[in-house]
C-alpha cells in the first residue's frame, strides 16, 4: 500500500480514507453489543457516568470490559455472527486498493472486535488504529499506541492519526458519528458525519457531508482522485445542514 510520498502523477495529494468503527463502519455499536451480551450487571451505570462527564471514554471502556464474562474467541465469534459492515464499505475499500490509496479504521474501541468483523467481511488486511489489547490470565490489558504527544493520559487520538496521514502527504477523507470523532473532523480535509458528530459539526461550524453509508464517500473520493474536486464540494456548511 502506497502511503508515503503520496502525490499522484497530477501532483495532487493522494486521498486516504479513514473511518470510525462503532456505528460508522459497523452498522451497530459493537462495543455495546458485547457489553449487553457479556458485560457485568452495572455496565450501563458506568456508561451513564461517562455520558454525565464524570469519567472519560478510556476509563468507561476499561472499567466495563474489565468485568466482561467471555474470552477473546467467544467475543469474536459473537461479533462475526451478529455485527455487519455498513453498505459500500467493501466497494470503497476495493476502489482504494485498486488505486493504491490507504484506507484504515480509526477507533477508540478495542482491536479484537474490530478485527473480527473485518475478517469476516474479507477485509482483515485493513489497518486498524484502535486500542490494542492482550488477554492475560482472563484479564484484558489495554495498550494505547496512537496518543497525541503530551496527551497520553487521554488514550488514543483520532486527530493525531488524521494528521499523521496528512504529514505523509494524504488528502484525508474521514467518517464518524460520535464525540470522539470531533477532533478528527476538525483536521480532516473532508468529513462525513452523522448522529452526534453531525450535531457537533453544526455547533462548531465544521463543514461536513451527511453520512448514511459509504456510497457518498466512494463517489467523493473517486471524483477527487479523477478531477481534484470532491463531489458535493460546492456544499458549504449552511447548505449541508439546511
Ligand atoms: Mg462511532
Amino acid at each position: 500500500m502506497k502511503t508515503t510520498g503520496a502525490n499522484s502523477a497530477s501532483g495532487r495529494p493522494h486521498p486516504a480514507v479513514l473511518t470510525d468503527f462503532d456505528d460508522t463502519a459497523a452498522v451497530q455499536n459493537v462495543a455495546e453489543m458485547l457489553l449487553n451480551e457479556f458485560g457485568g450487571p452495572g455496565w450501563q451505570d458506568v456508561r451513564q457516568r461517562f455520558r454525565d462527564g464524570q469519567i472519560n471514554l478510556k476509563e468507561y471502556q476499561e472499567i466495563t470490559f474489565r468485568d466482561i464474562k467471555a474470552d477473546r474467541a467467544t467475543m469474536q465469534s459473537y461479533v462475526k455472527e451478529h455485527a455487519s459492515l455498513r453498505p459500500y464499505f467493501k466497494e470503497l475499500l476495493g476502489f482504494c486498493r485498486a488505486n493504491g490509496f490507504p484506507m484504515a479504521v480509526v477507533s477508540q474501541g478495542l482491536d479484537f472486535y474490530i478485527q473480527a468483523l473485518l475478517e469476516r467481511a474479507g477485509a482483515g488486511h485493513v489497518p486498524v488504529y484502535a486500542v490494542d489489547t492482550s488477554f492475560e490470565n482472563g484479564q484484558i490489558a489495554y495498550h494505547y499506541n496512537h496518543t497525541d504527544p503530551g496527551q497520553e493520559s487521554q488514550g488514543n487520538s483520532k486527530g493525531f492519526v488524521v494528521r499523521s496521514f496528512q504529514e505523509r502527504g494524504c488528502h484525508v477523507f474521514f467518517a464518524g458519528d460520535g464525540f470522539s470523532d470531533l477532533e478528527a473532523a476538525r483536521v480532516a480535509d473532508v468529513t462525513f458525519a452523522h448522529r452526534t458528530l453531525a450535531q457537533l459539526c453544526d455547533d462548531h461550524k465544521i463543514p461536513y457531508r451527511a453520512f448514511s453509508d459509504f456510497q457518498g464517500m466512494l463517489l467523493s473520493v473517486r471524483d477527487y482522485a479523477q478531477t481534484g474536486q470532491e463531489s458535493g464540494s460546492n456544499l458549504g456548511y449552511e447548505e449541508t445542514t439546511a
